[in-house]
């Protein structure tokens, strides 16, 4: 740009089909627009006697594509800012002319994107050909609202309740105290940046009821070279600033009131005092500049005109209504015109504090260096072994790493990293023997390529004639008895080791076509049907896995994961499975012998019946009420009879018993049914939501998370990453074949994308949150009565 220049002044127009054409006109060299207002319609829209204006900028981009406009409006301060000379690029206008349009651009579609990508894609562009590495692109957006400033890509948010922010003047330029900027290594990273900072203020504009048309966005870019220029170290820094203005129309003649008034009032003020330090800075003769009138001002104090390129983009509506406003615009983009311009490069330095802070980096390299050669070469040096507690201490450090209590390991030495990495490798062959046990024991493993092998397994059933294995029905152990189940299970392992014997049973043959035997299978839904409480007790009896369980990345077999369902999600419902179990048994068992006491009961009053019918009887032949020991047969008759009275008491309260019993029994049955459904699908929910969920997700369904596992629809999670993923895929395919480039553009937006996803699903969620389902085990204290489950 010019050596002392001024700032350059573009005027844009919105397309509309109703351009009023009579109204504005452009001037041939496209340089010029003239305002023509007809007499008549002047009365009530300007109170002026002036009726034509005319207005010289730098150029009017009328029907202009992105592309163009970027290259008429930025490319070239870009250009210069990545030698040195700060740049600020703003779009003044009334709300709805396209100040976003321009600055911004559409998100969605490549060739409609802003000025921001465009200039983002040209500093990167120029780094990657830079000879020199040390470029160093960092980012920040500040949102300036209501005089209050909120760092749109701040993780921990700001504005009210977050870091108060504060313009800070410096000999070396203004900052922002509190706005966070952000390193960047390529394209792509900008972008997500660009994308983050709009969707936050999309949702600030929700959350805290703003309006954003009525805020100014400053998106700016901090460029830092450092090269060497023959024995010279030199740094060289630039911002560019991409402003997007608030709207500025005038708010007062539609009336608005509260919020808006107040809003109205600031916007008004910030953009009066910005067209007053315009007005300021284009006078030779005044001295003083009010910059800190405003925040918006503040800020820009090192941006506008003095040593900075500063373009201003004017954007206007077409349509007669407007024209007011047009005018306004346009005559701000002309003092703007004013406004001279001086810029120097910035800071081109070879000062001792960078050569110092490179010095630094240097004697840091050659630290790691010094450590990189002593490990290449640590086969030639001896070194003293380390003392037991030494070993001991690293081993809690590994160990307290691998749990997540600490977060690094410091580097002390190489014997240090050394005895680190014998301490991973230990702790590896555990887990790796533990797991080999745990599925030994689970599993029996064969070569299904070995004839004889699984000759061996059709002879004892467990495989069929093609060699497939037949999974042991869950409907032949129904009804079986725990023991009797027990007693046949062993012996048929037994059996099927036996008839391999010799055999390479843990799976160490070559080949890799193998099959795995379940010893003990469970399809799970088949077994909330099908498996008596046998069946489910024997399952529950197993071993259980070892606590530091890893989860491995592709699902484990459900048996297996069964078992460390029940060990730790799963342990109160299946506790309460057991209790219940216990329970129906003990019942059963007290129905059995009530049953045989009743049987009893019942032969004995049949023998009592008989005896006393023979009594009578004999009394009736013999007409004797002496028997032969000379004891009166009525008094034994009595006798009979009263103890057939008795029976038949202990007969009806016993049948009243069984009666009871039984249906106890029933009920017992019910719950234990209704629990084992329970254990199962609460089962399903923790596998699908503990190996086929998302790691993020999971994360946050941990115990403690607020998030009841077996409340977030699978299905709808699943296709959240896909729905982002299939959108991306569209646009790649309709944009990559003509447009190569556009890679960034479309990842980072899809990665915002489904961030926000994401964070929107998780809140919908937690506003869905219901209590947790609790298992009631209030019935543990009551002997012999049930518990229950929800
Ligand atoms: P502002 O930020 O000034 O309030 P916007 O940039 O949001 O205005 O523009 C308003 C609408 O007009 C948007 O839908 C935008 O896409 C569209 N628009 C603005 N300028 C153009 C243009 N030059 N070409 C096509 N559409 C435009
Ligand atoms: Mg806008």
């Amino acid at each position: 740009m010019d050596a002392v220049g001024r700032v350059h002044t573009f005027v844009r127009v919105k397309p509309t089909a109703n351009f009023a054409q009579d109204m504005i006109k452009f001037g041939p060299d496209n340089k010029s627009v003239n305002i023509y207002i007809k007499k008549d319609a002047r009365k009530g829209v300007v109170n002026n006697t002036q009726t034509d204006w005319s207005f010289r900028l730098d150029g009017v981009l009328h029907n202009t594509s992105q592309e163009l406009a970027y290259e008429t409006v930025a490319q070239k301060l870009v250009s210069e800012a990545l030698s040195g000379y700060n740049g600020t690029i703003m779009c003044y206008g009334q709300t709805g002319a396209g100040k976003t349009y321009t600055m911004t651009g559409v998100t969605t579609e490549y060739k409609h994107r802003g000025i921001i990508p465009r200039a983002i894609q040209q500093v990167f562009k120029a780094t990657a050909r830079s000879i020199d590495p040390l470029v160093t692109v960092r980012i920040s957006y500040l949102e300036i609202y209501n005089e209050t400033m909120f760092d749109l890509l701040s993780p921990t948010g700001s504005g009210p309740g977050g870091t108060p922010m504060a313009v800070v003047d410096c000999p070396q330029g203004v900052y922002v105290k509190g706005l966070s900027i952000h390193p960047v290594s390529d394209e792509e990273d900008a972008l997500s940046l660009l994308w983050e900072g709009d969707a936050n203020r999309v949702i600030a504009e929700h959350t805290l009821n703003k309006n954003s048309s009525r805020s100014h966005c400053i998106f700016t870019i901090y460029i830092e070279s450092h090269f060497r220029a023959f024995s010279d170290v030199k740094c060289i820094t630039s911002k560019i600033n991409l402003i997007d203005l608030a709207g500025s129309e005038r708010l007062g003649k539609t009336g608005s009131e509260g919020q808006v008034l107040k809003e109205a009032a600031y916007i008004n003020k910030s953009l009066l005092f910005l067209e007053q330090i315009v007005i300021a800075l284009a006078d030779p003769k005044r001295d003083h500049v009010p910059f800190r009138q405003s925040k918006l001002t503040h800020v820009l104090k090192d941006s506008l005109g003095g040593n900075c390129n500063t373009v201003l983009v004017a954007n206007i509506c077409g349509e007669a209504v407007h024209v007011e406003e047009t005018l306004s615009s346009l005559r701000f983009a002309t003092r703007m015109k004013w406004i001279t311009t001086a810029p120097v490069i910035n800071k081109t330095y070879n000062q001792e504090g960078v050569v110092k802070a490179l010095e630094k980096e240097v004697d840091l390299l050659r630290q790691e260096l010094a450590m990189h050669d002593s490990l290449a070469n640590r086969s030639s040096v001896t070194y003293e072994p380390l003392t037991d507690t030494q070993v001991a201490e690293i081993k809690s450090q590994v160990h307290s790493y691998l749990q997540g209590t600490i977060d690094e390991i410091d580097i002390v030495n190489v014997r240090q990293i050394q005895e680190v990495f014998k301490q991973f490798k230990l702790i590896l062959r555990q887990q790796e023997h533990e797991v080999k046990a745990r599925l030994r024991h689970k599993y029996l493993l064969i070569d299904k390529t070995d004839g004889a092998a699984v000759a061996a397994l059709q002879k004892t059933g467990v495989a069929d004639v093609d060699g497939n294995l037949l999974q042991e029905e869950c409907g032949t152990r129904r009804g079986k008895k725990k023991k009797t189940r027990k007693s046949n299970e062993q012996p048929k392992k037994e059996r099927i080791r036996n008839s391999l014997a010799g055999r390479d049973v843990d799976g160490s043959s070559r080949s890799k076509s193998r099959a795995r035997i379940p010893t003990k299978d469970l399809d799970v839904k088949q077994g909330a049907r099908n498996q008596n409480t046998a069946t489910m007790g024997a399952e529950l009896s197993k071993p259980a896995l070892a606590e530091d369980f890893q989860r491995p990345r592709s699902p484990p077999p459900k048996p297996v994961a069964f078992e460390q369902f029940k060990e730790e999600y799963g342990s109160e419902i299946n506790r309460v499975f057991k209790e219940n179990k216990r329970i129906l048994l003990a019942k059963k068992k007290r129905s059995s012998v009530v049953a045989q006491s009743i049987s009893f009961i019942k032969r004995e009053m049949e023998n009592v019946q008989k005896a006393l019918e023979a009594q009578q009887q004999e009394r009736w032949q013999q007409g004797e009420h002496v028997d032969e020991k000379g004891q009166l047969i009525m008094d034994e008759e009595l006798l009979l009879s009263m103890k057939l009275e008795d029976l038949k008491e202990e007969y009806r309260s016993a049948q009243a018993e069984l009666q009871e019993l039984r249906a106890e029994v029933q009920r017992c049955q019910q719950l234990v049914d209704q629990c084992r459904n329970k254990l199962i699908s609460e089962f399903e929910i923790w596998y699908n939501e503990s190996f086929l969920i998302p790691k993020d997700l999971r994360e946050a369904l941990k115990p403690g998370g607020n998030i009841r596992p077996g409340m977030i629809p699978i299905n709808r999670v699943m296709c959240l990453e896909e729905d982002v993923q299939e959108r991306f895929e569209q646009l790649q395919e309709a944009a990559l074949p003509a447009c190569p480039a556009s890679v960034s553009f479309y990842r980072a937006k899809m990665k915002t994308d489904q961030k926000h996803a994401y964070s929107r699903a998780m809140s919908s969620l937690e506003k869905m949150r219901k209590k947790p389902g609790l298992i009631t085990a209030a019935g543990k204290t009551k002997p012999l009565s049930f518990l229950h489950v929800e």
